[in-house]
């Protein structure tokens, strides 16, 4: 190799939970170009080329190096023969031809802008497409569609919890939540999680871990901070959805399933003079608040540490299944680890425990950015 590779390119894993990938992306003109491709087919509702170019470009993103020759890739995991065509192009005219078309094609550029709001998935937006809707006040001007309440408050805030969230902002919200769990419960544990504890500076929303030290009162915890909020007149938004946690059911085999513990999807109402440093827009001005997304789960303790490595998000958290399954004949997800060939459940505390559990080295959430 030339000294424009400092890092041996066989030792990069094809498992996300074993590289270190920090918020920093030297490779963020092919990433995006991957992105765009992975959502079009998401779009078209191909679930393998989708997911091969989002794995493509959560290699990328934990080089420590730009990508600057074609030949360097060769090495790499989990870059196809496609993936390989969009960086040559990227490398030959700056840009890819193929990522272009899709971004100035309606139908992509409409289900981008109707899957924008809270909501709305990809089914949703294909359907309102299908039906001839090209534009929110088609949707809204349609008597025959029926908006469910989240896609209602959707509409309703969209511009903005369109908008990031920034560090400040979550910063502002934990005030808001801390305050409002440790009022009903002294001794809860409040803990940030999704992309924020990553050490990401904006968001698309806020998550929270909350729960108590005594089993089995996590969940009135929640229905009362909701409470709390609502009197506090800072509701905007609630889906709550109770606890259909069983641990006796083994971890699901899924890699990308929903977790099954007490949680809700806010939106809640942040007054400026809540945030350090203040206001982003000349509308807010005016105003003196904003929407922002927040979502709350609980876990019981015993199940916090599991929760917790879940919530953290990332194809990181989604490769630490994958690996569990394919490499130890073990079961992850938010609730627990069960080891198929033992037959047991294996208990931990910490994240640490299961990084252990798994024979990983442990990586630092803010590494986890894959
Ligand atoms: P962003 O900064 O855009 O919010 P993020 O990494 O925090 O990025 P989220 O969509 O907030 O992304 O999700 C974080 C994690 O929370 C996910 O990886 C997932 O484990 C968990 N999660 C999100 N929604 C649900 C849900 N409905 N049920 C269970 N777990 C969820
Ligand atoms: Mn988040
Ligand atoms: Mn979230």
């Amino acid at each position: 190799y030339t000294s424009t590779t400092p890092t041996p390119v066989s030792t990069v894993s094809q498992y996300a939970c074993q590289r270190r990938t920090t918020t920093q992306n030297n490779n963020k003109i092919f990433t995006d170009a991957f992105e765009v491709l992975a959502e079009s087919h998401e779009f078209n509702d191909m679930e393998g080329p989708c997911l091969a170019f989002r794995r493509a470009a959560s290699v990328l993103k934990s080089l420590p190096w730009t990508v600057q020759n074609l030949r360097v890739t060769e090495d790499l995991p989990c870059l196809g023969e496609h993936s390989m065509c969009v960086i040559e192009e990227i490398l030959q005219h700056g840009r890819s031809f193929e990522v272009e078309k899709i971004l100035s094609d309606e139908r992509y550029q409409i289900l981008k802008l109707f899957t924008s709001v809270f909501g709305v998935g990809p089914k949703t937006a294909e359907k309102w497409y299908r039906r001839g809707l090209r534009s929110f006040s088609d949707v809204l001007a349609e008597p025959s569609i029926h908006l469910n309440r989240m896609q209602q408050s959707g509409f309703l805030h969209y511009g903005d919890i369109s908008r990031a969230v920034s560090k400040a902002e979550a910063q502002a919200l934990g005030n808001i939540i801390d305050e409002a769990v440790h009022a009903i419960t002294p001794d809860a544990i409040l803990t940030l999680t999704g992309g924020f504890r990553r050490g990401k500076d904006f968001g698309h929303d806020v998550d929270f871990i909350v729960t108590t030290p005594q089993l089995g009162k996590e969940e009135r915890l929640l229905t009362s901070v909701i409470d709390r909020l609502k009197h506090q007149g800072i509701l905007l938004y609630c889906e709550y959805q109770a606890s259909t946690f069983d641990e006796s059911k083994l971890p699901s085999h899924r890699f990308e399933a929903m977790d099954h513990f007490a949680k809700c999807f806010l939106i809640l109402r942040l007054e400026d003079s809540q945030v350090d440093g203040g206001l982003q827009t000349a509308e807010e001005d005016r105003r003196g608040w904003r929407a922002v997304r927040v979502d709350l789960v609980s876990p019981p303790v015993d199940r916090y540490a599991f929760t917790l490595l879940g919530w953290s998000g990332s194809r990181f958290e989604r490769d630490l299944r994958r690996f569990a399954r394919m490499e130890r004949r073990m079961l992850l997800d938010n609730h627990a680890l069960y080891d198929k060939t033992k037959k047991e459940f294996l208990a931990a505390t910490t994240e640490k425990d299961i990084f252990a559990h798994l024979g990983l080295e442990y990586i630092e959430p803010w590494q986890r950015n894959a």
